[in-house]
């Protein structure tokens, strides 16, 4: 620890009140050891890292060469023992994440088995435009999306196009009912709110023989939320939620206007729970802006101190 850090610690531990907790490694599992799987394809916010004309000293440090690329956020689902594929958005950044799961995981001579959309906001979906006519043309690619999603992507250019094209294959999904992909793995969507100009919003759970994950990415604050994310975090093993913005203040615009749950809200809701509660979380879907998204970051490190992690691209999370 740098010595400059450690005002910022003490006055993030006396903000919380709230004890050290021995920082969490991040998974180091042989992926030849284990068949299922999720892997981190990418943790950044919608318009990725950098952003487009950000010229603050985010995205300077990036033109600066001192941080890598940050792909936006997606999950990669991987089951060897069935040789099949499947992702978490479709996201802009997609080719490269399909390239990846690919050249790292599986090539199981397919792009991808299946996409599970959350929503339709410009990171989580746009990516199947390279699935379309200008781009691979591919066949059937199966597609799962919530009612309005799919009416979304049905009646509106250039998506339309994907469908008619027979591109993709839509698959309605139903919130709270359980998918089956196969004897070992099966994927729940259910309905979180969210700004839902054109969509519906899931999050997913995730299920293998032996642990589970969740994935919410975005949210508005989780006390709009039906249910208790500190009881559904105790539910599975591993929770990738939003963790789009650090704090309050932290863009020039109305946040009131794009709600997310701040990453101290989030910390502080689970202040009195366990060292393996915290340790469950996985912060993701982070903004150019926000601190923690630096690949070192006084404030990441301190979140980490604190029991908390960070979900890390190309890392496997076993099922
Ligand atoms: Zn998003
Ligand atoms: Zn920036
Ligand atoms: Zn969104």
């Amino acid at each position: 620890m740098r010595l400059n850090q450690i005002p910022f610690l003490i006055l993030l531990f006396f903000v919380f009140n709230c004890k050290t907790e021995p920082k969490q490694e991040p998974k180091t599992e042989s992926v030849e050891a284990i068949n299922q799987y999720i892997t981190v394809l990418g943790t950044a916010q919608d318009a990725g890292y950098p952003q487009i004309n950000c010229k603050k000293e985010c995205c300077k440090a990036f033109y600066d060469g001192e941080v890598s690329k940050k792909l936006i956020s997606c999950l990669g689902l991987v089951d060897k023992t069935t040789k099949q594929k499947w992702i978490f958005d479709a996201t802009p950044d997609m080719t490269q994440q399909i390239q990846d799961l690919k050249a790292d995981h599986l090539d199981n001579g397919k792009v991808i088995d299946g996409v599970f959309l959350t929503h339709a906001h410009i990171g989580h979906y746009t990516g199947l435009m390279y699935l379309g006519f200008e781009a691979m043309g591919a066949t059937n690619i199966p597609v799962y999306a919530m009612p309005k999603m799919k009416s979304y992507l049905e009646l509106n250019g250039p998506w339309s196009q994907l469908v008619s094209m027979q591109n993709i294959q839509l698959k309605r999904m139903k919130h709270d009912s359980v998918m089956t992909l196969n004897s070992n793995l099966k994927v729940t969507p259910f309905l979180v709110p969210h700004r839902d100009e054109y969509s519906e919003t899931v999050g997913y759970k995730i299920e293998g023989k032996h642990k589970s994950a969740l994935f919410i990415p975005d949210i508005n604050k989780w006390d709009l939320w039906k249910k208790s994310i500190v009881e559904e975090v105790k539910l599975v093993d591993y929770a990738f939620i939003d963790a789009t913005f650090f704090n309050d203040g932290e863009i020039p615009r109305p946040m009131a206007d794009i709600p997310h749950p701040f990453i101290i809200e989030t910390v502080k809701l689970f202040e009195n729970e366990s060292k393996e509660t915290k340790a469950k979380i996985q912060f993701i879907h982070l903004n150019h802006t926000n601190p923690a998204l630096m690949d070192t970051s006084v404030l990441k490190d301190s979140i980490e101190h604190l029991g908390f992690n960070f979900a890390k691209q190309s890392a496997v999370y076993d099922l």
